[in-house]
């Protein structure tokens, strides 16, 4: 039986990740600060630690796994990584999480390691025209990330790429692009784009208004959880050792994102742009490398996978 290590399994992707090994018949160790919220870990042993402890990552990396997954990471959505209010405590515990994880999982002899850096890697120069953003791979630098998120994301995954040429660390290193879906923070402060807006939706009052940070003509792309999930088991399975990007390439306007979500909740609501947390104009995956590396692309229409999360979030919001 493979056994695996699924660091941040307390949170979104973790808690999904988790529920995909299990069902594929891994014996899984699930570690992070706090329980998911949302559901119930299936993981065989469940450790709450502070992976910015190096003594905890020394005793959680005592087995040699055969698949290590390291997604724990001090983040959120725009509201949480744009106000500059976070700024430090992102850098520092982000990065001592990922300098312990390198360390120990190399000292253990690891058989594989997955590393979730981030589109917010991309330079901000190559994301200013909301319509044609460029986040080839091989764009990223010059660096010049919007963030210290993504800096720190970008120093990272230097350093398991370092760690891959001088110890052999057999690693794989995937930029997410916004991943979406049920069970993901949908309130708080940390949410992000999607469930923000579904929240927006299902909470309004029926022909009345909902907000949108700034003039929503800003671009992303989405990919559902699913999705990500399956990207990711498949670029372990390869052999590939760069940074390649795991997303959607269907990119749309918040302001659109917002009218989908209102159609459908079928709740025609006005939106009212306000100044906000914004991040670059324009981001899209950029799927070429993937598709020739892994042969994978998404199969999901945003609009479906939209439709599932609303669903989520309003029955959370009708809870609450
Ligand atoms: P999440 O916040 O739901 O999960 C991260 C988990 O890490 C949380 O449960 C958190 O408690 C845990 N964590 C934070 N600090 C920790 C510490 N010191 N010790 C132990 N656990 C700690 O986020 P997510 O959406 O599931 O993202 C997973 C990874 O993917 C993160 O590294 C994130 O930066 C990256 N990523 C996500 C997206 C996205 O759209 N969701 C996009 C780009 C990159």
């Amino acid at each position: 039986m493979k056994k695996a290590l699924v660091c941040g399994a307390g949170g979104f992707i973790g808690g999904h990740l988790v529920k995909k090994l299990k069902k594929d018949g891994y014996w899984v160790r699930g570690v992070d600060l706090k329980h998911n919220e949302y559901s119930q870990s299936l993981a065989d042993e469940f450790i709450i630690g502070d992976l910015t402890d190096a003594t905890i990552v020394a005793s959680v990396c005592n087995l040699p796994f055969d698949e290590v997954f390291q997604l724990a990471a001090d983040m959120g959505g725009a509201g949480y990584i744009f106000t500059g209010e976070n700024d430090a405590n992102v850098m520092h515990n982000s990065a001592s999480i990922n300098l312990n994880m390198a360390h120990y999982a190399t000292k253990v002899g690891v058989k594989k390691i997955f590393y979730s850096s981030s589109a917010c890697i991309y330079p901000a120069y190559n994301q200013e025209d909301p319509s044609n953003p460029n986040c080839a791979e091989n764009s990223a630098y010059p660096a010049a990330p919007d963030s210290e998120y993504g800096w720190e994301k970008l120093f990272s995954e230097r350093l398991f790429m370092a760690y891959h040429r001088n110890y052999n660390l057999n690693v794989r290193i995937a930029r997410f692009h916004n991943i979406f879906g049920p069970e993901g923070t949908w309130t708080g402060g940390k949410e992000k784009a999607p469930a923000a807006v579904c929240r927006k939706v299902a909470q309004a009052i029926e022909g009345g208004s909902i907000e949108i940070w700034g003039d929503g003509k800003q671009t992303r792309s989405f990919l559902y959880i699913d999705e990500c999930i399956e990207a990711v088991q498949r670029l372990m399975l390869s052999d590939f050792t760069e940074p390649v990007n795991i997303g959607s390439d269907e990119m749309i306007s918040l302001n659109n994102l917002a009218k989908m979500v209102m159609d459908i909740a079928k709740k025609p609501l006005s939106i009212n742009n306000i100044p906000g947390p914004l991040g670059v104009k324009g981001r899209n995956s950029d799927n070429k490398l993937i598709h020739e590396k892994l042969g994978w692309k998404p199969s999901k229409s945003l609009r479906e996978g939209i439709t599932a999360t609303y669903s989520w979030v309003k029955q959370q919001a009708d809870c609450k």
